[in-house]
């Protein structure tokens, strides 16, 4: 095994992220260390958005799905470079206000929204609430109703598309908690009571078909019953739903076993499959809208660990151990996650050992890779774990009170803190 992704790396033999040495990180912020690259974060919005203009006419919205990786620079960046936002709680619609995130072109979405969530939506005319249940959707018109307004809604649809993923990640299906079914008449049922109902305005219907996804079909396929459901509403009340949210789940390179798609050929396909649906059913084609999370921050994370014991126990395995693990990165702990390895302090060497990547946590299924090709690691090293950019800082969390480490960004050569890393302080600021 064999990377090929291309890594910079500089005359020390030093990994360089961003113009910046990794190494020089490690030492200046300590370890671990999210490392995120703007101008990867960046590049990916902007190909989402030319995808729009290029294949849609420009008629769509990009709304970032700020749970891959929530914290206010986000927000501004998304914001900078004209993309909306997905969110899926009170506290990361609070983290997009306090940066001024544009709150039009932000949907909120989530299976059960409180009522505290609901109303904070509305008071702050969130441009679109993806309604979940029927049950959601009198709440949301009782405080709408309240507070005197009428809001603008999508309905979460289940498509029915297997996207040949993960169980864990796979959320188009009739069984998933998330959505209205098409087949049992439910989707259709409540688009009615929509319509009916004064409070709210039903401006469209979403979907989202899964995760790490890396076909075109899933999505074209989930489009054409998207429009037809719309061509149907259409038939049967009238009414003609404006616009279709087609949701995130595009895959990224974790390893070389993942051939990720050109954004663009998401976007041209699904274009074309749209408006041929669309004339089809007799409907004008519909705004759209797109909710990639993971594949705008993935792959321009890299988490910094430094390497502790490494401990080689004859006919089994290695284990090199690091200073983070399942507190930082869950996703191996969660889903066997495959990454791509390699020692910041000595990229060009060969990967000629094969080891064990495991956490400081106490778990035994504490681990960030099993059977991982990597050079010979020795305590003091600096590891660098790719594409961590997505779901990790996310789901982070406090498991044997480590901290959460800080996150830097790097651009140009620059680096500058964007998340300050906590400290024990903060580990009992709530306790009483
Ligand atoms: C998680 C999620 C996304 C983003 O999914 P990615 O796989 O990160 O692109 C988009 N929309 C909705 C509704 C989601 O739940």
């Amino acid at each position: 095994m064999k990377m090929d992704r291309k890594l910079s790396v500089n005359d020390a033999d030093h990994l360089v992220l961003g113009g910046v040495d990794a190494v020089g990180l490690a030492q200046k912020y300590g370890t671990p260390l999210y490392v995120m690259e703007e101008d990867t974060i960046r590049a990916a919005m902007r190909a989402y958005r030319d995808s729009i203009d290029r294949f849609y006419d420009g008629k769509g919205l990009i709304c970032y799905a700020s749970k891959a990786f929530s914290c206010k620079e986000m927000y501004r960046i998304a914001k900078s470079e004209g993309l909306g936002a997905d969110v899926v709680s009170g506290g990361e619609l609070y983290t997009a206000l306090s940066v001024g995130f544009p709150m039009e072109n932000v949907c909120f979405h989530g299976n059960n929204k409180s009522d505290d969530e609901i109303r904070m939506a509305l008071e702050n005319r969130v441009g679109r609430i993806v309604v979940d249940n029927i049950e959601e959707l009198g709440r949301i018109s009782v405080l709408a109703d309240e507070l005197d307004m009428i809001q603008p809604i999508m309905f979460r649809i289940k498509p029915g598309i297997d996207a040949h993923t993960h169980n864990f990640i796979m959320t188009g299906q009739i069984d998933s908690k998330f959505g209205f079914a098409l087949e049992t008449g439910e989707a259709m049922a409540a688009v009615k009571q929509a319509i009916e109902n004064p409070s709210v305005r039903l401006v469209g219907v979403h979907c989202h078909i899964g995760s790490q996804i890396h076909e075109v079909t899933p999505f074209v396929k989930a489009a054409e019953v998207m429009v037809q459901f719309m061509g149907d509403v259409k038939k049967e009340t009238g009414y003609e739903i404006e616009e279709l949210n087609l949701g995130g789940g595009y895959g990224i390179r974790y390893t070389d076993e993942d051939d990720p798609v050109p954004y663009a050929e998401y976007m041209e396909a699904v274009s074309g499959a749209i408006h041929k649906k669309a004339e089809e059913v007799g409907i004008r084609v519909p705004f759209i809208l797109m909710e990639p999370g993971r594949s705008i921050v993935g792959e321009a994370g890299t988490t910094l660990y430094t390497v502790g014991s490494v401990k080689q126990i004859p006919g089994i395995r290695t284990y090199v151990s690091i200073d983070g693990g399942m507190g930082d990165n869950p996703r191996y702990i969660l889903y066997q996650s495959k990454y791509d390895f390699l020692l910041a302090n000595k990229a060009g060497a060969p990967a000629d050992t094969v080891v064990t990547v495991a956490g400081k946590c106490c778990e035994s299924g504490d681990l960030l890779g099993e059977n991982v090709p990597l050079a010979k690691a020795e305590a003091g090293d600096i590891m660098a774990v790719l594409s961590t950019g997505a779901y990790n800082y996310s789901m982070a969390s406090n498991y044997n009170r480590n901290p959460v480490p800080p996150v830097v960004m790097v651009q140009d050569g620059s680096d500058r803190l964007i998340v300050r890393g906590q400290t024990y302080e903060d580990l009992c600021h709530n306790d009483i």
